[in-house]
This record gives structure tokens, C-alpha cells and sequence, in this order.
């Protein structure tokens, strides 16, 4: 998070107006899903609560062995992402900031000529994907933020009490003498990333594994221009991604097993390119011509989690908090932002009706409409990362052949890319924006 987004939110008429009302909506954590469903449910004109711990300028998470500096992480955001975020009112500020757009996608196993290249027209559209900064989208979502919203932070709900007519939350300020305050609301939103506590508090189990793996970002500059060309190189020990990040760089998600990412975290810049060309493979290096330099990195574990349910009595989940996936298909943030866009719209159609925003159909209506996404892209995405990490020779074939009939069956790349691009889900989002079914 930015010093330049949260203090000037953080006025104290606005904590104070925050201190007695019972607020339509709760949102228990201000990372990219929370945030912009608080813009997104302010917009609509319901109050809103947002409860985020980090202080102004902490930065991410849950990165190990950051780097003095840290990278700037990014995300490849589908086109019915950076469509909703546009509806939020932030993707000006996102562009300004720097997007680059993803002109093709090679999949590819080292040692094997390219299997699977999808391309912006092919697909009908002017760009596959966009790669944004998490740090931009989020300041971006802040600026959007109407002042209605009502923000503590740096604070964390510690305690969730479900009654009949609201939850009342307990939210402790952090830093020096933080003092335990309460806060009531009518729907409360787990959107407090994947080891959820609000999650744990109202009995909702968190299921799925720890992949044995970490995922290392850094940017590279190669010799060659990318060309807006986005690669995915499948290896034994997990995926290898090279992003655009601007018209030089690219960005890359290295996955590799804690005790050669712990290795390769030590190294210095020049042992990090020879040691990331080497694993990307020869047709790599002949492709970038090289990598000449790096920047910061960082480490971050790779888990996969899904809630066991989407909602509880007056408690919604959304984002991580919800479903914590391997990120080979780039699909987390996207999935959390369909979350929110689904949400915001059957609370903004509860309250117009002058329904109770925490009532049990609302809710029932959110898990219905969100439940088969949520869980046909966790499948899609685990067992892509399954069937590409491992180097038993039946799967290596089958994989190969898989692949070319890919390249070859048009309907079917089609439908990957359709997948990919997020174009599939464009009519869920129509739909919930009211232009659509
Ligand atoms: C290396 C990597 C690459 C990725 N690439 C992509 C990609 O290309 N495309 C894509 O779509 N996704 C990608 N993802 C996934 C994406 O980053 C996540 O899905 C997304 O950031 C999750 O956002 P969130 O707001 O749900 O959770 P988080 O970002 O985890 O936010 C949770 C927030 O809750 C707060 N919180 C915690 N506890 C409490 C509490 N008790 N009370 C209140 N607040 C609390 C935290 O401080 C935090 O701000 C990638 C992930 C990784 C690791």
C-alpha cells in the first residue's frame, strides 16, 4: 500500500462517523479484492467499513527474502478485468502509471519447439491480457475510492460476533496504545487474503495444499525487444513465465523448490541471469538474445486453498480469502474481481429493493452465481500445474500431444483463449452490470 493513497482517507471525521452507525457493509482486509469491492459497494450507495492492517507504506505481504527495494509485483489482468476495473473508475490511473498489453502467448517445454501460440487477433481482440503493477492497481483503487468509505487502518478485525439483525466486529488499531474498538454491520467481507482469520472465526474451513514450492519475481531486461509476447515454459519443477512489464522488460514468476530458490535468492545479479537462462533453455536465450540485467526480487510461497463454502449467517468470502490458487494461469485476482463485481451487484439490487444487504437469499444468490467459477478455475488451474509439473515420459507425451492438437484444433485453442483472456466470463459481467441477461 502507498503513503500517497491511505492518510489523506483517513481523516478523523471519518473515523469518528464510522464509530456508531451500523454499516450496510464490512470489508475485513484492503488488499486488491477489498479494495475494490469498497469502491464498488460505495458506488452503489451502500456504507461501507474497510478494515485494513498494513500501514501506509508496508508494502506487500507475504514475500520471503525480499530484496532491499523490492520488485514491483504484477498481474496479467484479463480484458473483463480491466473492463470492471475501468467501471470502478480506475484504470485511467492504472494506465497512466504504466500497463503493458499482451500481444501473444508461447507455451512452450524447453528443449521443444513452441507448442501453443495464441495471438491478440486470432482471439479478436486488441490485446490477450494487460500486465499491471499490484502496487499501481491498488493506489489506483484507493484514488477511486469515494470518501464515504470509511477506513481504519493500520487495524485488523480480532473478533467477529454473527447476531440476528448485524455482526459486530471487534477492530483493534495497531501501533502504539491500539486500543479495541466496535464496529457493526449488516454483511461482513472476508477479503483478508488466504490464511483468512475472519474465515477461520466463522467456521468455514480453508482446504487445499501447500504446493512444496516458491514462486521467485524479478524483472529482466532482455537483449532482444519481447514484443509484447508473454511465454510460458513448463519444467519438471513448475512453470517459468516471462511477462511484458514495459517496452524493455519482461517480468518473471520462476518457480523453483525452496532449497534452489533460497539459492538462487543469494546469488548475485550475473549467477541469477546465467542461472535463469539456463533453466528457460536454449530456444529462450535464441528468442530474448540474452538477458542482460535484473532488478530486486523476491520469493513467495505457492499454496492452493478453497473455502470449503462461499458465505455464512450475514458473512461473505471474496478474493484470496475465498480460493488461493498456483498463479501458472494467471487467474487469482481476476477470479477474486469477478467475486466482487457478482457481490457488489446483488447488494447494490438488495438494497434498491430495500432488502436487508445481509439477508440469507442475498447471500444465497452471491454463492449460486459464484461458486461453479470459483471452482472450475481452481480445477483448471491445479491440474494445469499437475499435468505440466512432472516429468514422468507418459505424461510428457501426453502433454506434447495435448498440446499440439491444441495449435492444430482451432476450436479448442479458442476456448483456452477465451479462458485465458477472461473473455469467457464477459457476459457473467454484463449480466451483473445489468447490460446483459
Ligand atoms: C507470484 C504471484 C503472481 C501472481 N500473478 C497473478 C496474475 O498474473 N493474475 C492474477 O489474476 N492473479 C495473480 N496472482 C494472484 C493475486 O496476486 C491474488 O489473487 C490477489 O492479490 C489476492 O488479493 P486479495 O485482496 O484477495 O488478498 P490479499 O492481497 O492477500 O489481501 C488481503 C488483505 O487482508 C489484510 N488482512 C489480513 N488479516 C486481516 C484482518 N484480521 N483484518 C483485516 N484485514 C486483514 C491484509 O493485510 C491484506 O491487505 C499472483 C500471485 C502471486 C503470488
Amino acid at each position: 500500500m502507498n503513503a500517497s493513497t491511505k492518510p489523506s482517507r483517513q481523516t478523523a471525521a471519518r473515523r469518528a462517523s464510522g464509530r456508531r452507525a451500523i454499516f450496510d457493509v464490512a470489508i475485513a482486509g484492503g488488499g486488491l479484492a477489498g479494495a475494490a469491492l469498497a469502491v464498488a459497494c460505495a458506488k452503489a450507495g451502500l456504507s461501507v467499513a474497510l478494515v485494513e492492517p498494513r500501514a501506509p507504506d508496508a508494502g506487500e505481504g507475504k514475500a520471503e527474502g525480499r530484496q532491499a527495494g523490492g520488485p514491483e509485483r504484477v498481474i496479467a489482468l484479463s480484458r473483463g478485468s480491466r473492463d470492471y476495473l475501468d467501471e470502478l473508475g480506475a484504470w485511467a490511473a492504472i494506465e497512466r502509471e504504466g500497463v503493458a498489453p499482451i500481444r501473444e502467448v508461447h507455451v512452450l517445454e524447453p528443449g521443444l519447439p513452441p507448442r501453443v501460440r495464441m495471438r491478440e487477433r486470432d482471439a479478436g481482440v486488441d490485446a490477450l491480457g494487460y500486465v499491471a503493477g499490484n502496487e499501481s492497481i491498488l493506489r489506483a483503487l484507493y484514488a477511486a475510492m469515494p470518501d464515504a468509505v470509511t477506513l481504519r487502518s493500520p487495524a485488523r478485525v480480532e473478533a467477529v460476533e454473527p447476531g440476528e439483525d448485524a455482526v459486530r466486529l471487534t477492530v483493534r488499531r495497531l501501533g502504539r496504545g491500539g486500543r479495541p474498538s466496535r464496529l457493526s454491520c449488516r454483511l461482513l467481507v472476508a477479503a483478508d487474503g488466504t490464511e483468512s482469520r475472519v474465515r477461520a472465526m466463522c467456521g468455514i474451513r480453508g482446504r487445499g495444499w501447500d504446493h512444496n514450492r516458491f514462486g521467485i519475481v524479478a524483472s529482466v531486461r532482455p537483449r532482444l525487444p519481447h514484443q509484447g509476447v508473454a511465454w510460458e515454459c513448463f519444467r519438471p519443477a513448475g512453470p517459468l513465465a516471462f511477462l511484458p512489464l514495459d517496452a524493455a522488460r519482461l517480468s518473471i514468476v520462476w518457480t523453483l523448490p525452496p532449497r534452489r530458490a533460497a539459492e538462487v535468492m543469494a546469488m548475485n545479479d550475473a549467477d541469477f541471469l546465467r542461472a535463469l537462462e539456463w533453466d528457460a533453455g536454449e530456444a529462450m536465450a535464441r528468442r530474448l538474445g540474452g538477458l542482460l540485467e535484473t532488478g530486486p526480487r523476491a520469493a513467495f510461497p505457492f499454496e492452493f486453498r478453497l473455502a470449503a463454502r462461499l458465505t455464512a449467517p450475514r458473512v461473505a468470502l471474496i478474493g484470496n480469502a475465498a480460493h488461493t490458487l498456483h498463479p501458472v494461469a494467471g487467474q487469482g485476482l481476476n477470479l477474486g474481481l469477478r467475486d466482487v463485481a457478482v457481490l457488489a451487484d446483488a447488494l447494490a439490487r438488495a438494497r434498491a429493493a430495500g432488502r436487508d444487504v445481509g439477508a440469507p437469499i442475498v447471500l444465497e444468490e452471491y454463492s449460486q452465481r459464484r461458486w461453479p467459477d470459483d471452482v472450475a478455475v481452481a480445477a483448471f488451474t491445479e491440474g494445469l500445474n499437475a499435468v505440466f509439473a512432472n516429468d514422468l515420459l507418459p505424461l510428457k507425451l501426453a502433454r506434447g500431444a495435448g498440446l499440439a492438437c491444441m495449435q492444430a484444433l482451432p476450436p479448442l485453442k479458442s476456448w483456452l483463449m477465451r479462458r485465458a483472456t477472461g473473455l469467457a466470463q464477459a457476459p457473467a459481467l454484463a449480466a451483473r452490470a445489468g447490460k446483459g441477461a
